[in-house]
């Protein structure tokens, strides 16, 4: 059955994220040939249209206002809302990240619609669309489909590919006026404490440190380690406990959840909070000293040894690449 779907382009410092292909790309296959209506909602966005349109999105729908140049569930919500009166969709999709997480239950409260969150597949089988969701901290999947209302679902970064950039696409670029109003908070600055470089969460690559690295000086060799492989510097709750590194890059059940390519786990012992956060990273390399560590349970591959002699060699060895 073929379905009119929008997917929020997100937008962080002026570009694209990442995730918001891969909502195209799951929104192509919710739509199931319908139209695909790519969603920009910020403050001078209008040249993002075409990037959306490039990986997919038939036609993109503009909300811009001062109001929001900087997220807030208040102004975010009623620009979205606007664009969903103007456009009735059968399907809706957005990155299940923190804007996302915040967003997406709003609306779908406000359209008295279920919401399937954290998907980190879409498929059509027997006739139904499937969703694939993890449950139980990422040891469990659940299979869901929807059988009345909108379908409406957040889906985890890094899980489903975009689909292949097409730059000669067009498509057409539209604007909706919407009167943002009753903001209960305005965000006046943004302060970054630890995400220089790479996203953590959209990151293929991720080194991860624990208490094993010992001190803020000890993340010094993983964070020369992800910069030749063009990832991200993470941690255990371990580590951000031990104030060797901002509580920003904790993985982990009550941390950040990531799925990159390549996950090398440092000094960390594999505790089942920090598994919830990278098991279903796709390849996961464990470096600690200790054979027995429970984090070799679930690593592809596993180096027993002292991570700062490691870390350094592979180190060297990727710069031979
Ligand atoms: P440790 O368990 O102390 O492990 C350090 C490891 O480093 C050891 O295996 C040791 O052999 C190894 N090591 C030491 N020196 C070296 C060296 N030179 N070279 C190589 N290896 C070395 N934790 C999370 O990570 N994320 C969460 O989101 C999270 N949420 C939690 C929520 C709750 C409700 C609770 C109760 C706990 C949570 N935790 C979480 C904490 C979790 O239980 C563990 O305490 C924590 O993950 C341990 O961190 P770690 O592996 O860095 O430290």
């Amino acid at each position: 059955m073929a379905r009119k779907v929008l997917v929020l382009g997100e937008v962080r410092d002026g570009s694209l994220r990442n995730v918001s292909f891969e909502a195209i790309a799951a929104g192509k296959t919710v739509a199931e040939g319908g139209e695909l209506v790519g969603v920009l909602i910020g403050n001078n966005v209008n040249a993002l249209g075409q990037e959306l349109i490039q990986y997919g999105a038939d036609r993109v729908v503009i909300v811009e206002d001062e109001k929001l140049a900087q997220y807030s569930s208040d102004g975010y919500s009623q620009a979205f809302m606007a664009v969903v009166e103007a456009e009735n969709p059968e399907g809706i999709i957005m990155g299940h990240t923190a804007l996302g997480k915040d967003l997406s239950p709003k609306i779908a409260s406000k359209l008295e619609t279920g919401l399937i969150s954290d998907v980190t597949h879409v498929d059509v089988s027997g006739g139904n669309l499937v969703f694939t969701r993890p449950i139980y901290s990422g040891k469990a999947f659940e299979k869901k489909i929807v059988t009345d209302g909108i379908l409406f679902a957040t889906i985890r970064p890094n899980n489903i590919n975009p689909l292949e950039k097409e730059d000669a696409k067009t498509g057409d670029i539209s604007s909706i006026s919407v009167e943002i109003k009753d903001l209960r908070t305005i965000i006046k600055e943004v302060v970054r404490k630890a995400s220089e470089g790479v996203d953590l969460s959209e990151a293929k690559v991720v080194i991860a440190g624990g208490r094993g690295v010992k001190s803020a000086d000890g993340f010094e060799p993983l964070k020369e380690l992800a910069e030749v492989l063009g990832g991200a510097v993470g941690a255990s709750r371990g580590a951000c406990d031990a104030d060797y590194c901002d509580y920003s890059l904790q993985i982990g059940q009550t941390g950040k959840v990531v799925t990159p390519d390549l996950y090398i786990a440092c000094g960390i012992s594999g505790a089942i909070q920090h598994l919830a956060g990278m098991s279903n990273s796709k390849v996961i390399v464990a470096i600690n000293k200790d054979p027995e560590a429970n984090i070799f349970k679930v690593a592809d591959y596993g180096i027993v040894g002292d991570l700062f002699e490691v870390v350094p060699m592979l180190t060297e060895e990727f710069k031979k690449l």
